[in-house]
């Protein structure tokens, strides 16, 4: 039988999950959850119900697993918990400093409904975790860098997007190139923020705005700007829908590092993503981790886990005869 899937949340990436477990065989879409009219969405896959949150509970018996789309700003610490004890859950929880919180919060709701939630799951937090880990494992002296881009930064972009004046805006993050040189050179360098990323903003700005006021605000903006190189570009509604209306990202994670007795021998290991679309790339991450959310908890496992905790075989639909004969 497959796995049965709920989304709850229909934004980029509910969309990009629908997409996602449509390319995974042994897992169906049973139902969309929404907080809005769930008559005013428009979801892709033929014949699944789209329903309001209220209801979720009488899906309770029909889903597998219900992947949490929300925002992780201030949906998902409220979400992830309150549905971790219904059903099995994955989230893409990416602010990354309340990672710690978030997991104490799902892992006691889990434990209680006696379910697996998984939670950061996507690619950062996610596949560049596993390999910033892996990295320093293997290469226990040696450095870490991580670059992102070039690709839209959502929450960049939404911070622009509320400075008087801006009725639109795509910012990208742009790494240096000549930083990424140096460190696949196996230098070692210390990079600055600055010397590390560029930013570049595309804004719509509104009839009569002050441009001039717009790009200030936005070069001085503190946490988002400040400490970075930006350039700011006001385009037309039009150049915005025609150029800048995908969501591509990517970036790399690298870890250098010596080994011998005299530390005579350098190693780079990097891994590389370049991504056409962020939240579906996410989505089949995500798809990845639920298969091995669902089998733990038939295993009778309960409680949070995140990317570190799952032994690589559980995210494959092949068996392990099948891995070991083809992929090992
Ligand atoms: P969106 O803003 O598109 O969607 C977030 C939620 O907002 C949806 O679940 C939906 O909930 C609601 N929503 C969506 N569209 C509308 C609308 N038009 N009007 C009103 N409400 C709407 O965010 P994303 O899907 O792009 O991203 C979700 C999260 O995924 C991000 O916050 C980020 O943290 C995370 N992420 C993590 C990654 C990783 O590598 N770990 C990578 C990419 C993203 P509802 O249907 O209930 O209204």
């Amino acid at each position: 039988m497959a796995i049965r899937i709920g989304i709850l949340g229909y934004g980029n990436l509910g969309r990009g999950v629908e997409s996602a477990v449509l390319q995974n065989k042994d897992m169906e879409l049973s139902a969309v959850f929404t907080r809005r009219n769930p008559e005013s969405l428009h979801i892709k896959t033929k014949g699944v119900q789209v329903l309001h949150t209220d209801k979720i509970s009488s899906m309770k018996d029909q889903i597998d697993v219900l992947i949490l789309c929300g925002g992780s700003a201030t949906d998902l610490p409220e979400q992830t918990p309150a549905y971790a004890e219904m059903f099995n859950v994955v989230d893409s929880f990416d602010t990354h400093a309340k990672i710690p919180e978030h997991f104490a919060n799902v892992d006691s709701s889990a434990k209680k409904g006696n379910k697996v939630s998984i939670i950061s799951c996507g690619w950062d937090p996610g596949m560049f975790s596993i390999n910033r880990l892996y990295g320093n494992c293997i290469l226990p002296e040696g450095k870490d860098y991580t670059f992102w881009g070039k690709g839209v930064s959502q929450g960049h972009s939404d911070a622009v997007r509320r400075i008087q004046g801006v009725a639109d805006c795509r910012q990208y993050t742009i790494p240096v190139p000549e930083a990424v040189d140096t460190v696949r050179s196996g230098s070692n360098p210390e990079l600055t923020t600055r010397q590390k990323h560029t930013r570049e903003c595309f804004v719509v700005a509104k009839k009569d705005a002050d441009l001039n006021q717009i790009e200030q605000e936005i070069k001085t903006m503190p946490n988002y700007f400040s400490d970075y190189d930006t350039t700011v570009h006001f385009i037309s509604e039009e150049e915005m829908k025609r150029d800048h209306s995908g969501l591509p990202h990517g970036g790399c994670v690298i870890r250098t590092g010596v080994t011998g007795i005299e530390k005579e021998h350098k190693h780079i290991i990097e891994y590389n993503l370049s991504l056409d679309s962020n939240p579906e790339f996410t989505g089949s991450v995500i798809c990845a981790y639920a298969r091995a959310a669902y089998r733990l908890n038939q295993e009778g496992q309960a409680g949070c886990r995140t990317v570190f905790d799952i032994a690589p075989a559980y995210l494959s639909s092949k068996s392990p005869e099948e891995l070991r004969a083809h992929l090992l």
